[in-house]
């Protein structure tokens, strides 16, 4: 386009156009997904960084798309959540990953990730124990990902879910840790097991010292806490190394181990495992 005002518009006009047919295109193939179910779970291990053991898979939602194949979350949750379609598809989700850890070791547990908007109803901790009760799986064998949004609604009612989900036995991961700018305050207010260290700390450490350093103080002051600690988003060997160095990790997640993997490859890998 020309840089004079009208030619920007001519050239913008049809781009929002497009932008605004995309998006309707999306909504309505979001909406029949979610009525049809055309999603599946891929997992991921995290693997305890001393034995190596797998203890934990965190389940990852895919779309399955017709034309555009698996399609990541990242794409379609926001749209997912504006349509407010998240609290019937995350129920999905947690009924499909509590079904799946049951034909799995009773040694491995399942990790669900959640929607902040989940908790705004105020019956989630309904849902969970419903849905636990139904499936017959233990609340120790489910774990429950968690962001610092999810106290951005209903503050009050989230902290109680969560205090009630905690007292089930269910345990509580802290997610994307690092990012928000609330992290530590929320350190206080919420009654955690574990937090996972975001991938963006992990991505600069074999070059920037700085990242190094803020994953082995965020590393001590957890387990000063208490918590247990993930670092996700391990890609090499120069990481782990590093990571190793600073000690105190309990478990390493990344595509250094493992992508997330379809059910067939995860029941292959976990038949593989030779751990007690
Ligand atoms: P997340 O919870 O932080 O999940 C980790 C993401 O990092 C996953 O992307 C995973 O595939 C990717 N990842 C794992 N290891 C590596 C690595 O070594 N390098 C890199 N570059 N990436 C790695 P994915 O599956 O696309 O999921 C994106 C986000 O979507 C998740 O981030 C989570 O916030 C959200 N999500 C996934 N499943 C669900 C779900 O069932 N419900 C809700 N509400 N959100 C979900
Ligand atoms: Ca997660
Ligand atoms: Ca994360
Ligand atoms: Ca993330």
């Amino acid at each position: 386009a020309k840089a004079d005002g009208k030619g920007i518009w001519r050239a913008f006009e049809p781009e929002m156009a497009h932008r605004a047919r995309a998006r309707q295109a999306i909504e309505t193939d979001i909406r029949k997904a979610v009525e049809e179910r055309r999603f599946h779970l891929a997992y991921q291990p995290l693997v305890d960084m001393k034995s190596r053991h797998v203890r934990t898979f965190e389940a990852l939602l895919r779309w399955d798309h017709p034309e555009r194949g698996s399609v990541s979350p990242q794409e379609f949750i926001p749209v997912v959540e504006d349509l407010g379609l998240i609290v019937s598809l995350g129920r999905w989700v947690l009924e499909t990953a509590c079904l799946q850890c049951l034909k799995w070791p009773e040694d491995i547990r399942v990790a669900v990730n959640l929607s902040s908007l989940q908790f705004r109803d105020g019956n989630f901790l309904e849902v969970v124990r419903q849905t636990l009760k139904q499936t017959g799986l233990p609340a120790s064998r489910l774990e429950l990902e968690i962001t610092e949004s999810v106290l951005l609604h209903n503050e009050a009612g989230a902290l109680k879910d969560l205090a009630g989900l905690s007292r089930m036995g269910v345990r509580l991961a802290l997610d994307d840790f690092g990012t928000g700018y609330s992290s530590l305050s929320y350190l206080r207010w919420l009654k955690l097991d574990k937090i996972k260290i975001d991938r963006a700390f992990v991505r600069d450490i074999g070059q920037d010292p700085k990242s190094l350093k803020l994953i082995a103080g965020i590393v001590s002051l957890a387990k000063e806490l208490g918590l247990s600690v993930t670092v996700e988003g391990v890609e090499t060997r120069q990481q782990l190394a590093l990571l190793e160095e600073i000690g105190q990790i309990d478990e390493l997640q990344g595509y250094l181990f493992s992508k997330p993997l379809h059910i067939d490859e995860t029941l292959t890998l976990i038949a593989s495992l030779s751990q007690k």
